[in-house]
């Protein structure tokens, strides 16, 4: 049975490479939660095969700086050279209909979110070992090899702030690590804090019984 709850806001961080985006699409497998992926925007550049409006919404500097000052980010940092933020429009409307939303961002603009949504899960991805991720990272040939290094380098300090999340999802195999993420959601779900009053509306029991 499903209580009539509001959804979870669910914040994905990780280093590059660790396979991110591989493992969230792994969890929109699961039928039994309504997922949404918030789009961020960037002004990176477009990757071979990446689709606008899809993957992310790609715009200029200016355009980016344009919106920061009309307020239109829930978060956004700079990341290796570039601007990432997500769009606030949208997300508290489709928490009320129950959909659980994923961003996928980077630590400091997680932290950020932490800060305005407490209330969001907090989940970091972690490699099973340094050498697995700088192998990703050098054989995806996506990068430059500045940027590789340069994301090698802020993977290293990423690490150093793992300890910020509520739980960390070891990579060491997708369908792994997106079956622990769902164990993760039901749990959340279940907490008492989330559930009481839905369950009590539900018995249609006193809401101040116990206070
Ligand atoms: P990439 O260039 O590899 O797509 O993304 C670089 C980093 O930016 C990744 O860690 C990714 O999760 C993060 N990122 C993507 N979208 C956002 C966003 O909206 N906000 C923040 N703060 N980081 C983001």
């Amino acid at each position: 049975m499903k209580l009539n709850q509001r959804g979870l806001l669910i914040v994905i961080s990780g280093p590059s490479g660790v396979g991110k985006g591989t493992v969230r699409k792994a969890l929109f497998e699961f039928d039994e939660h309504d997922f949404v992926y918030s789009i961020s925007m960037t002004t990176r550049p477009p990757r071979e095969g990446e689709v606008d409006g899809v993957d992310y919404y790609f715009v200029s500097k200016d355009e980016f700086e344009r919106r920061i000052e009309a307020g239109a980010f829930l978060e956004y940092a700079e990341f290796v050279g570039h601007y990432y933020g997500t769009p606030k429009d949208k997300i508290d409307a489709y928490l009320d209909e129950g959909k659980e939303v994923v961003l996928e961002i980077e630590v400091e603009g997680a932290l950020q979110v932490r800060e305005k949504m407490p209330d969001a899960v907090f989940l970091f991805i972690a490699p099973p070992s340094r050498e697995a991720l700088y192998n990703r990272l050098l054989t995806r040939g996506s990068e430059d090899p500045t940027t590789v290094v340069n994301r090698m380098d802020k993977a290293e300090r990423e690490f150093l702030l793992a300890h910020k999340y509520d739980y960390i999802i070891v990579n060491d195999d997708v369908h792994n690590a997106a079956d622990k993420i769902i164990a993760v959601v039901r749990a959340e779900h279940a907490k008492t804090e989330r559930s009481i009053q839905s369950y009590r509306s539900m018995l249609e029991v006193d809401d101040s019984y116990g206070k």
